[in-house]
């Protein structure tokens, strides 16, 4: 037998409170990267690392080993990058860690609810990562955090053009993050707040909603609080939509991440008991180009059909005839305030349904199954309101036979009949 060869490894000494950052390169053919905590203890994002255990990482990862008190480890296989860094802001964010941990003792004490923490900060300063380390960090000491997912463009929860919420059981997975188990979805339809704003801030309001009428019935959802990751758009209707957005949650506390203008302006418009924090970010924080971000959520859609990493998931193909669903799309174009029906005003049109006629270019859109009860034309009221129940995507259109071809996780029928199209397409390059 002639014996493979092994990756060739490297090995690392990490001093107390280092970190050692890390890059897988990007690209399908690129060779993925393997870690392994061999003395001491690590972390990677708030989840620690089981010693002589390998770490898998896939093609665009971008990694940091962080060590409260010291640790070697080894990387097998050749990343992009990999470096040692001393200057880490993982002692603030502990620090924060530690004073909502003081709230939510209070809170249990008092008979009272825990923070409601709202992270904000332009894109690609880490904001997704702060939220992940402080919901590990509760959920180590024993609190039920939950995570609320406003980044339409990045969700870390569901498909891209939505917003969710997520109850947080146990830290995330070292190599795949939190579990989704049973999230609340609400469809928005593209990747950015500002195409439909009024909606964007409506469903902000739902969940908050369907978020305290939670805290009323269960204590531990209560103290334990949420953690709010936001999109990185801080100017203009986006910087409404942060305001809207704290006063729909009642958030307690502000964490701003590396942004010293947007600070201060919410300092000066929410009220004065909100705690708004000025924290750094990471140096580690790898930009992401546009590019980056468009293979992202395309992954993303693709493994909420193929499944990822050791899961692999069979999704069905088959047809459904457009007399059977009813498709709509949020809001429809707005129109010069001379030529809206007496009133009505634009606020109305944005959240307005309008049926789409299914044709050629509905192809490779992403559709998200409404949990609302099928009903008549009538009763499309709280469409909007209703959470999704999975999404397919359009894969053709016959428009001489009236029929639809559609991928789908589950096979036929489809649960119910509500469709709403996403700006997002999807092609199925399997
Ligand atoms: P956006 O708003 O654009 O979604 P974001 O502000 O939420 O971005 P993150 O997604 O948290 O930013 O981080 C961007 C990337 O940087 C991620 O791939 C993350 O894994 C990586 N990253 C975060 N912190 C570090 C670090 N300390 N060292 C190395 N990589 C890091």
């Amino acid at each position: 037998d002639v014996p493979v060869p092994g990756k060739a490894s490297t090995r690392f000494d990490l001093e107390k409170e280092t970190e050692l950052r890390f890059e897988v390169e990007a690209g399908e053919a690129a060779e993925q990267v393997e870690l392994e905590l061999l003395t001491g203890m690590a972390e990677v994002f708030g989840s620690e690392l089981n010693r002589n255990k390998k770490y898998t990482f896939g093609p665009g990862s971008k990694i940091a080993v962080f060590t409260w008190q010291g640790c070697s480890v080894n990387l097998y296989g050749k990343p992009e990058v990999a470096y040692v860094s001393k200057d880490t802001p993982m002692l603030l964010y502990l620090n924060t860690h530690a004073a909502l941990e003081q709230m939510r003792k209070q809170a249990e004490r008092d008979n009272e609810r825990g923070p409601r923490v709202m992270v904000v900060g332009p894109t690609d300063v880490g904001k997704s990562t702060v939220c992940r380390l402080l919901l590990s960090y509760a959920v180590r000491v024993g609190r039920r955090p939950t995570l609320v997912e406003l980044d339409v463009g990045q969700s870390g929860v569901s498909v891209p053009g939505t917003v969710s919420a997520l109850c947080i059981e146990r830290p995330a997975d070292v190599e795949e993050g939190f579990s989704v188990q049973a999230p609340l979805v609400y469809h928005f339809g593209s990747t950015t707040p500002g195409t439909n704003i009024k909606l964007y801030n409506k469903l902000t309001s739902c969940l908050a909603d369907v978020f305290s009428r939670r805290c009323e019935v269960n204590r531990k959802a209560s103290v334990g609080g949420c953690i709010i990751n936001t999109c990185g758009w801080v100017k203009g209707s986006g910087y409404q939509a942060l305001v809207h957005c704290a006063s729909a949650f009642e958030v307690d506390v502000v964490l701003v991440l590396d942004h010293e203008r947007l600070y201060n302006e919410l300092k000066r418009d929410l009220p004065h008991f909100v705690r708004v924090v000025l924290l750094p970010k990471s140096g580690g924080v790898v930009e992401r180009s546009k590019e980056c971000r468009r293979d992202t959520r395309d992954e993303k859609i693709r493994e909420y059909f193929y499944g990822f990493r050791g899961v692999t998931f069979y999704p069905f193909s088959y047809e459904v005839r457009f007399s059977d669903v009813r498709i709509y799309k949020i809001g429809a174009p707005s129109i010069p305030d001379s030529c809206l029906p007496l009133g009505m005003s634009q606020d109305d049109t944005q959240l307005k349904l309008v049926p789409v006629t299914p044709g050629r270019d509905l192809t490779y859109h992403v559709l998200s199954v409404s949990s609302a009860e099928d009903g008549e034309e009538g009763a499309r009221k709280g469409i909007v309101e209703s959470p999704v129940c999975g999404f397919i995507v359009v894969t053709n259109v016959d428009t001489q036979t009236q029929v639809m071809k559609v991928l789908s996780p589950a096979p036929r029928p489809l649960p119910r009949h509500t469709l709403l199209i996403m700006d997002i397409r999807f092609m199925d390059m399997k």
